[in-house]
């Protein structure tokens, strides 16, 4: 149980085809609204630019830059130290996604829709584009084998090193580290694209040291429920491989705390840590709105897609979304043109009307 509760790795639900036909209907009548991919018609110092020319949030006046980001910006319901603290790691772990090619496999629609899918009419073209995503795991493999945040057993396909360096050596090491970041699957749609993806971390604020990770490999993509996870593979050192790992395991506790704490809240905070526009980290905050649900998980969770008002704009596609009521992490998809509503991908929540986490 306790493997799903922070974010799900894996969704494969064994009656996902009803969840299929339901998840269809959903994105052509219900949550059909525009992708946050920020597109760069430039080179990336033009990011500013689309910054200060933004028509869904002008001025940013409703985001948080997380370097200026306090306790005293949490409404006094939730100002807590544990939420703070929440919240920085989760913001800590946030990433930002630049990728540069469009894969001519993109597909012309969402799966069993006639919805169309981000950048197909730009399929097989080049140009800047970013979004977020968020640290998952930090885990150590020796001859494939790794254990999860949860302490669970990760088997890998591969049994050797595979970053660049050892693909190109006739004696690839057995034995190195793996950031895994999961984003959405309209960010970084296939291996294609993840060959020609980078991730910034800890990009704080406009002067933030440069540290980016490049070479990666795609994991896992599930594009019906709109979500990937891309690993970044080392086997000599790493600078701030410490860091994540411990901010890693202090995202389980923490949101185990803040999810004890506030399960009699009916407030239902969610937030969103993203860069919009490509731009440097943002926090900003809202509530979950509604949920969809699109199938079950299993006998105690059930699969479901959010509505929030936590603002978001183009560039926050793939960002972690938490709501406080509800458990679990979700990973923003899109927002709806008609009523100004956010919405996420697919992810767990409890079935029983008991939106809280059980532990
Ligand atoms: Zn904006
Ligand atoms: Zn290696």
């Amino acid at each position: 149980m306790s493997s799903q509760m922070d974010t799900q790795d894996s969704n494969k639900s064994p009656d996902f085809s009803e969840a299929r036909k339901n998840l269809a209907y959903l994105r052509t009548h219900v949550l059909n609204g525009q992708h946050e991919n920020q597109v760069c018609e430039g080179e990336e110092a033009d990011l500013h630019k689309h910054m200060l020319d933004c028509k869904k949030n002008p001025g940013h006046s409703s985001f948080i830059p997380y370097k200026k980001f306090e306790i005293n910006d949490l409404s006094e319901e939730y100002r807590d130290v544990d939420l703070f603290e929440f919240v920085k790691v989760v913001a800590d772990l946030t990433v930002r996604i630049k990728v540069k090619k469009v894969s001519k496999e993109r597909q012309e629609f969402w799966p069993d829709t006639n919805m169309p899918y981000p950048f197909y009419d730009k399929k097989g073209t080049e140009f800047l584009r970013t979004g977020s995503g968020q640290v998952n795991e930090v885990i150590q493999f020796t001859d494939g084998v790794g254990r999860d945040r949860h302490g669970k057993d990760i088997i890998r396909e591969y049994k050797k090193c595979m970053c660049r360096p050892c693909r190109n050596s006739d004696s690839p090491k057995n034995v190195w580290w793996e950031v895994v970041v999961r984003t959405a699957t309209h960010v970084v749609y296939d291996d294609i694209e993840c060959a020609d993806t980078s991730c910034r971390l800890f990009y704080d604020e406009e002067k933030s040291e440069l540290f980016t990770l490049e070479d990666l490999i795609l994991l896992e993509v599930n594009i019906e429920q709109d979500w990937c996870l891309i690993s970044y593979m080392s086997c000599g050192s790493m600078a701030y491989r410490e860091r994540l790992l411990s901010l890693v395991v202090q995202r389980v506790d923490l949101w185990k705390k803040v999810c004890n704490k506030f399960q009699n809240s009916k407030n239902y905070f969610t937030f969103i840590v993203s860069h919009p526009h490509g731009y440097a980290k943002q926090v900003s905050f809202g509530v979950y709105l509604d949920n969809y649900k699109v199938g079950k998980f299993d006998d105690k969770l059930d699969l479901m897609m959010l509505t929030y008002n936590t603002p978001t704009c183009p560039g926050s596609s793939g960002a972690p979304v938490r709501c406080v009521g509800l458990g679990v992490g979700h990973v923003h998809n899109g927002s709806l043109p008609s009523n100004g509503l956010n919405y996420s991908g697919v992810s767990l929540v409890f079935p029983d009307g008991s939106p809280y986490v059980k532990f």
